[in-house]
């Protein structure tokens, strides 16, 4: 699956002879502009960068100043900001949710055996026998000869699907990627593909092997606020989503005869084709719901022959704000989370445009807002681009750079999704480094920071850093200060700027994506393959 890079290799390679001598020239990385800007963000001041908090209007500030600073014009015509307009939505279940089976009608209590939610802009959302229909784990891959909707008409609807995807249940890794998660096997795909289709509404049957997590985490999901993107033209959602637990699910099927253990068997074989429930659901909820405006921020340095082409450098601005203390600090400060990964993008704005070897294509510094509450801003910046999608060569996105030193690796999470990992390769190789394909692909980090958007919208994107093997302290010490990082520091308020940070492995990382933009900007064919 993974084709070589047959025909960007000739061009790279000649580059890469000609311009030698010219990158020893290049700018270098100035450690003390990533601890400024990082130790700026990270401060108490910016009161943990929440969207729509006053912690908001300084950061845009700031980043906005940082742009202008090192002379990127404004992305976004005369502006450097583009409003997000985000939907707040808050869901209650009104009286009973019930299912209707013949002349039965079973009421399932919400959200402790049914979890739900009306992810749409309406204060009440009635619905009203909406029949049910059974489609297997719910995926139509192509790439895979894999349609769980084949032959059926969904619209108006509410479908029931499996969690995850047919490769775990099997364990044959020639069906999807085996046991590793795709994207198929996500609730988020899952939700997006019955909007698509024209469904009412969407239940999962949740299982905690595949969901990766208890009941509880969707229940409690349910009843919490969510954010959406408040914008007809990128509004993909069904009326009711949500999930319905094992136990409830398995009391469902019982009454309709099956075996909910062998149904998900034999659907993971497709053996078994979509059919619809004779039952249907209904249901009232209530929402509260809450409008406000966020904001993406980004600056543009013009190609010098194709401005109309670009690639995208990206980093979210946003964290947690103030919340609930720990060990006397309430402010989410978010230093790792993200502002490291801000410093790294001003470094490589700053870098390009001081090159040598001047970009011919476009490079955008991109900012986008609420990553944190489910990549809101880039996804909505992919839908209103400044540069069209099919012109946007590619997005190199970091997310939870923790400045460890120089490392001998570079990990690359969602390893396989792209051409990228063999342009990093070579590149990482003149560094002395190696690949490290993404350890816990099953996790589905890949899904989880902005460069996804970007890749659903058919670029190819990375999120790429070298994390496990400290070239001073070995693979064992990397492993274990990234493990303690993530169990005891990550989305806490102590995420915090620590001046005593070695910085030299943020710098590596910053000259190999250098490397690899100024190849991109000027290659004749750039556009690196994505793989399914
Ligand atoms: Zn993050």
């Amino acid at each position: 699956m993974k084709t070589p890079l047959a025909y960007l290799l000739p061009g790279l390679l000649s580059l890469l002879v000609a311009c030698s001598h010219l990158s020893d020239k290049n700018a270098e990385v100035s450690v003390d502009n990533l601890k400024r800007i990082c130790s700026t963000l990270g401060s108490d001041a910016f009161m943990g960068r929440k969207p729509f908090t006053a912690g908001e209007a300084l950061t845009l500030n700031y980043l906005q100043e940082e742009l202008q600073k090192i002379g990127y014009a404004p992305g976004f015509g005369d502006s450097y900001l583009q409003e997000v307009p985000v939907l707040e939505a808050t869901s209650r279940v009104k009286g009973a949710c019930t299912i209707a089976l013949g002349n039965e009608t079973i009421v399932f209590d919400a959200p402790d055996e049914i979890a739900i939610h009306a992810p749409y802009p309406a204060e009440q959302i009635t619905i009203e026998a909406s029949e049910l229909v059974f489609c297997g784990f719910g995926i139509e891959a192509a790439e895979y000869g894999w349609n769980d909707f084949e032959g059926m008409d969904l619209k108006g609807k509410t479908l029931v699907v499996f969690i995850n995807d047919p490769g775990l249940y099997t364990g044959d890794p020639s069906l999807f990627k085996g046991e590793e998660m795709t994207y198929y096997g996500r609730w988020t795909y899952k939700f997006e593909k019955a909007a698509e289709l024209g469904a009412e509404g969407i239940l999962i049957i949740h299982e905690e092997t595949g969901a990766g997590y208890g009941y509880n985490v969707p229940r409690n999901s349910a009843i919490s606020s969510h954010l959406y993107i408040d914008d007809a033209t990128v509004w993909d959602r069904c009326k009711l989503a949500g999930w319905i637990s094992a136990a409830a699910a398995e009391r469902l099927f019982n009454r309709l005869g099956y075996d909910i253990e062998e149904l998900r068997r034999q659907s993971a074989r497709r053996a078994v084709n979509a059919f619809p429930m004779q039952a249907s659901i209904s249901v009232t909820l209530e929402n509260t719901v809450v409008r406000n405006v966020s904001h993406n921020v980004a600056g543009i340095w013009k190609g010098s022959v194709r401005p109309e082409e670009a690639i995208v450098v990206a980093g979210h601005w946003d964290h947690f704000g103030i919340g609930e203390a720990s060990r006397g600090d309430s402010i989410f400060n978010g230093a790792v989370d993200n502002a490291t990964v801000i410093a790294w993008a001003f470094e490589i704005g700053r870098l390009i445009k001081e090159s040598q070897i001047k970009p011919e294509r476009s490079l955008i510094l991109f900012f986008p807002t609420a990553e944190e509450q489910g990549l809101i801003g880039s996804a909505y910046y992919t839908a209103h681009p400044i540069v069209p999608m099919s012109q946007t060569v590619a997005c190199f996105n970091n997310d939870i750079m923790i400045p460890r030193g120089a490392m001998n690796d570079l990990t690359i999470i969602g390893y396989g999704h792209s051409q990228l990992d063999s342009l990093f390769g070579i590149y990482a190789d003149k560094q002395g480094r190696y690949i490290l394909p993404d350890p816990e692909p099953e996790s589905g980090l890949f899904f989880r920071s902005d460069h996804y958007s970007f890749y659903k919208a058919g670029v190819a994107s990375s999120w790429a850093l070298g994390c496990y093997d400290s070239q001073t302290h070995g693979k064992e010490w990397a492993e274990k200060t990234y493990n303690d990082f993530v169990r005891n520091v990550y989305h806490t308020p102590h995420d915090n700027y620590d001046p005593t940070w070695d910085w030299s492995g943020v710098v590596q990382d910053i000259e190999l994506t250098c490397e690899l933009i100024r190849y991109l900007s000027r290659a004749d064919s750039p556009y690196p393959k994505l793989y399914k």
